[in-house]
Order: C-alpha cells, then structure tokens, then sequence
C-alpha cells in the first residue's frame, strides 16, 4: 500500500464545486488583487478567529515580519524563540533586523518552555514569539504573564495551529497579534502561498496593511513599505475552505487518536503529548525514537513500505549551517529537548482526507518495526521527552 503524506488533490476534489465557484467569480470580477474577495477573506477571517481585523499578506514569513516591523522591532532588539521551529519563525526576526535570541522547548509539547524565557530576557529584547508547533498551542497563560512583567511585545506565530486553542484562552486574544501561513501543506492551505495577521490592535492593523501595499492606503501617497499581498484567487480558495477547517481539524485529532491508541504499547518510540484542556489541531503527528540512533532506520523502513513519512524538523535551527551568527543570533542554556527533538523525530501521515485503511497500514508498519527492536528498548521516556517537565507539560 501506498500512503501519501499530503492529500491535497483529494481535499480539493471533495469542495471541488465551491473552490471552483469561488475562482469564476474572481476571474470574472476583474478584480484580482485588494479587490472584494480579499475582503470578505479578511472578514471571515477575523470572525473566525474572534478577531477586530484580519490583513492577507503575501506568506506566513511574511506576516511574521511585517508584524514585526509594525511593531517598530529591528536592528538592535532582540526577539525571543525557539530553535526546534520551521526556518521561518527565526528567519522572519532577522528580514525586520532584529536579533534571535533562542531558548529550549518543553519536552513534552515541543513549544517555548515559559521556565527559560526569564533568563533569556536583556534590556534589549522587545518580543516573544511562541509558536504553536505541530498544531498545539503553546502556553500563552504564563508567556503573557512574563511579557507582562518585562513590557513585551507577543506575537504568536500561528503558521501549524489555525482553530486550536489552549487550556482557557485562544489564539491572538493573549498576544498583540496572531500571524498564519495559507501555503498549500497547512491546516487552512490555498495553491500556492499566502498569509495573515489577525490582531486586536488597530495601529497594528493599519500599519502592516499600509507595509503590505507599498506604504500606502491612499492612491499616489506612499511611505516606505514592501509588495507582500494576498491575492484575490488564493482568497477565494480559502473563503471556500475556512467554512471546513473546524470539521477537518476534527478528522485529524480523530487519526491522531487512532495512531495514539494503535501505537500506544510500542516500546521504541514516544507519542506526541496532548495537554489537558487544549484543543490540539494535529498539523503534524510527530513521533519521537527512545534512541536518536534508531530514527532513520524506522524512518527508511516507513518509506520502503510505501509510507511517505517525514521529519519535522531534524536540523534544529541553531545547527544549520547557514545559521547567520554574523547576524547575532544568541542562544541562551543548552537546546537538549530541541535538539533531541530533531534528533528523534518522525512525522508520520496526517490529513483530514486519510482513510481508516491507510492509518491502520501506517501502525501496523511501525508496530512491526517495534516488534523487532523492543528487546533493545530503554525503559522510561527516550531522550527527546526525558528532560525536566514544567508547569506547562505538567
Ligand atoms: C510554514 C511556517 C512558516 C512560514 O510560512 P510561509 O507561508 O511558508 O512563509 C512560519 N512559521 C512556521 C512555524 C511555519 O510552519
């Protein structure tokens, strides 16, 4: 059997009829970009998300930075993040100047640990950017509280986790702004790329529509800015899929639940960890190898039995070697569970459009690699979930 690791042709066969409409009426419009579609998007958006303003821009990079730079952070401040995150998230700080200062992640949800901000924080630093990686929210109730105390901005990179929320509170009502990413892989993806920020804050909302448009919200009258929109056709796809994205996100935490219950006594492998409370929206289901040693084997048997099976992310950002130290990047305390994340991380197939089929083809593939190696496997949590719980993991 084959498995895919993406079912986006099946996703789009199945609201077929609504993207399509969607696109005629764009096409036939004559208005293709900043035009109605747009606007009904950025409506939607913002209702969706419980937000005053919704502005598409052209990627989830951008959203990043434009936020950023709205917020009046670039060269000599520092933004503080995490090193096991999509390139992006760290890239985003350095396109608005800014310095990446990265601590570890919780062991157990892969996000920001709250207990390694603090020492992290100089009289530099003017944001923290959380990110709700692999579809879990990171824990906002205790980053607000240090963004209170020091006076920090907080931006909650958003690209895995749209319709997730944590344990009393959602996404952007804790933070200065929300940004996500619409490129074809994510949760809420359109053909192509595209992006938003979704924010409470209206000077936010007025400057990062201004910065998207050339600096400009009147014809003729320009201030410094960039070309970073979202195009009429790529609102038009996500209008059609937003009125989905709840029912979809039900179908993944539903195959999340059916590997968790399939893979649970495996003896080689830890399972992703959903907190109590949180509505986890499963953008990746990430299994971690108790050795570092044995992922790429699993991983290669997945493959050779027709599983596409990822890794998500198995360089950690601080270990790239085009990490830009020139550009003052700093890294506060050892990055164990980062990096013992990237060292053990499989992602196994995850999409709404699975079938029940496929999901059991995947764990009785993993369940049989298991088989064979359980003799050799170390008792407890392998190292990527092995290091000091916090308040938030706990
Ligand atoms: C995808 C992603 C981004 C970047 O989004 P693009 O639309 O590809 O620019 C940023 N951060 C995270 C965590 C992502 O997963």
């Amino acid at each position: 059997m084959k498995v895919e690791f993406y079912g986006h042709v099946r996703q789009y066969r199945n609201i077929q009829a609504e993207i399509d409409a969607n696109l005629q009426k764009v096409l036939l419009s004559g208005n293709y970009v900043q035009g109605p579609m747009l606007k009904q998007f950025e409506a939607e958006l913002a209702a969706y998300s419980g937000t005053k303003y919704a502005i598409g821009v052209g990627n989830g990079t951008d959203a990043i930075w434009l936020t950023l730079m709205a917020l009046g952070i670039g060269p000599g401040d520092e933004v503080i993040t995490h090193p096991n995150t999509f390139f992006a998230t760290a890239e985003a700080i350095w396109i608005a100047g800014a310095t990446a200062v990265f601590v570890d992640c919780c062991p157990k949800t892969k996000c920001i640990c709250p207990d390694k901000i603090e020492a992290a924080i100089t009289p530099r630093t003017k944001a923290i950017i959380p990110v709700h990686l692999y579809g879990q929210c990171a824990d906002m109730i205790a980053i607000r509280k240090i963004a209170d105390k020091h006076g920090l901005k907080l931006i909650e990179d958003n690209a895995q986790a749209i319709g997730a929320h944590g344990r009393g509170f959602k996404i952007a009502e804790l933070s200065d702004a929300a940004t996500t990413s619409f490129i074809i892989q994510k949760n809420l993806g359109t053909f192509g790329d595209g992006g938003a920020v979704v924010t409470n804050n209206p000077d936010i909302d007025a400057r990062v529509r201004k910065l998207r448009n050339h600096g400009s919200n009147q014809r003729n009258v320009h201030s410094f800015g960039f070309n970073s929109r979202l195009d009429d056709l790529h609102a038009g796809v996500l209008s059609a899929k937003l009125k989905h994205i709840d029912a979809w996100n039900d179908l993944r935490r539903k195959w999340a639940a059916r590997y968790t219950a399939g893979l649970k006594d495996c003896r080689t492998i830890d399972l992703p960890v959903e907190l109590p409370g949180y509505r986890h929206v499963y953008h990746l289901y990430v299994i971690e190898t108790k050795k570092p040693e044995w992922r790429d084997p699993l991983l290669d048997f997945l493959v050779k039995e027709g599983i596409d099976a990822k890794t998500h992310y198995s360089i950690a950002i601080h270990q790239q070697a085009g990490f830009p130290w020139g550009k003052g990047a700093r890294l506060v305390g050892p990055l164990t569970n980062a990096e013992a994340n990237a060292a053990c991380c499989i992602s196994l197939p995850m999409y709404p459009e699975l079938t029940e089929a496929e999901v059991d083809y995947v764990i009785a593939k993993v369940r049989e690699w298991d088989a064979r190696h359980a003799a050799e496997a170390p008792a407890g949590k392998g190292p990527a979930q092995c290091g000091a719980v916090c308040d938030s993991c706990r």
